[in-house]
């Protein structure tokens, strides 16, 4: 389990909880744990598994460091930033909890804390461990020694046994306001990609990989083709790349992402240059009828129609709907 951090990770760690701290989910959280008595298990669900770990790690913190916010310098705060405080424990060690982190956990959890008041043992994922590995560690939910906290955290609800779920005390998680989004991608990336976060659906670990996915190429892409798609010979090209198997998916929300800004350009004009430019060629009537035609298309790739096919259609409505507003004009 210990790992070494370098110094700019740890900067970027610390800065991600800072900002989960602040965030509306947590402060919902700490109203919980100080409105009742601590419980002995919680179960966290909510769909992001990177902002699952996160949390419960500061969730860690903040009771380890027993300050009504941790100030990150003490003992405490440091060593579950290095991630060796020696009551402060994440599972599974490996990729997937198995009866032997059951067993590791049980062995554990009857030693008494050293530095602090708690034993913590996060569990990350706990939907995708063996139900062995989830039966084994049940008497230990029931008949948690003393001073013992479980953070359980699960992305699916539906895959943790009910015993399970029955002992603990289970926090459903809301989508992050984009702003907080921004927060947390700010400390981890040192800049804020709002395509991505408009695509991210309020999911910090969604969002982060879209940003690694290169959106703003994709982005620039779809303004482009909609700017310089006139005649249907040069829309083949524009086809092809656009059903491009890989991202497909990715490239319908980003579609749909500039006919929203688009529609939103229609009211009030956008800072955003190049979505100005496409307003004249978009009114607000042929902008509800490409959304419309989006879902359908997404709708289309679910059911594993062939990209080129979904492509062509859409882009061909496009086009046509185009000409048109250009004509009433
Ligand atoms: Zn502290």
């Amino acid at each position: 389990m210990e790992k070494v951090i370098k110094n700019n990770d740890k900067t970027k760690f610390i800065e991600t909880i800072k900002q989960i701290i602040k965030g509306e989910s947590f402060t919902n959280f700490e109203k919980v744990i100080k409105s009742d008595k601590l419980s002995h298990a919680y179960l966290i669900t909510f769909e992001d598994e990177f902002y699952n770990e996160q949390f419960c790690i500061a969730v860690a913190i903040t009771l380890a460091c027993g300050k009504s916010q941790p100030c990150f310098k003490c003992n405490n705060c440091l060593k579950i930033i290095s991630q060796f405080h020696p009551d402060v424990f994440t599972y599974p060690q490996n990729q997937t909890f198995l009866v032997d982190d059951s067993i590791s956990i049980i062995r554990n959890a009857s030693i008494k804390p050293m530095l602090i008041n708690y034993k913590i043992f996060i569990i990350n994922n706990v939907d995708k461990s063996t139900i062995q590995a989830q039966n084994k560690i049940l008497k230990t939910l029931e008949d948690t020694p003393k001073n013992v906290i479980f953070l359980l955290n699960t992305t699916d609800l539906n895959n943790v046994l009910q015993t399970i779920i029955s002992r603990t005390l289970s926090i459903s998680l809301k989508p992050l306001k984009s702003e907080s989004v921004a927060q947390i991608l700010k400390a981890i990336t040192g800049k804020v990609d709002y395509t991505a976060i408009n695509l991210g659906d309020g999911l910090p670990g969604k969002t982060l990989s879209l940003t690694n996915q290169k959106i703003a190429a994709e982005y620039d892409f779809i303004l482009s083709m909609l700017s310089e798609m006139k005649n249907t010979k040069l829309i083949i090209n524009y086809i092809n790349k656009f059903s491009e198997k890989s991202g497909f998916l990715n490239r319908l929300n980003i579609l749909q992402d500039v006919m929203d800004k688009l529609l939103h350009a229609n009211f009030s004009s956008s800072n955003d240059e190049k979505i100005q430019s496409l307003v004249k060629d978009f009114n607000v009537e042929t902008i509800y009828g490409i959304l419309n035609l989006i879902v359908e298309s997404k709708k289309q790739f679910e059911a594993n129609v062939n990209p080129n096919l979904i492509a062509d259609y859409l882009l061909f409505k496009i086009l046509e709907v185009k000409y048109l507003c250009n004509i009433k004009k």
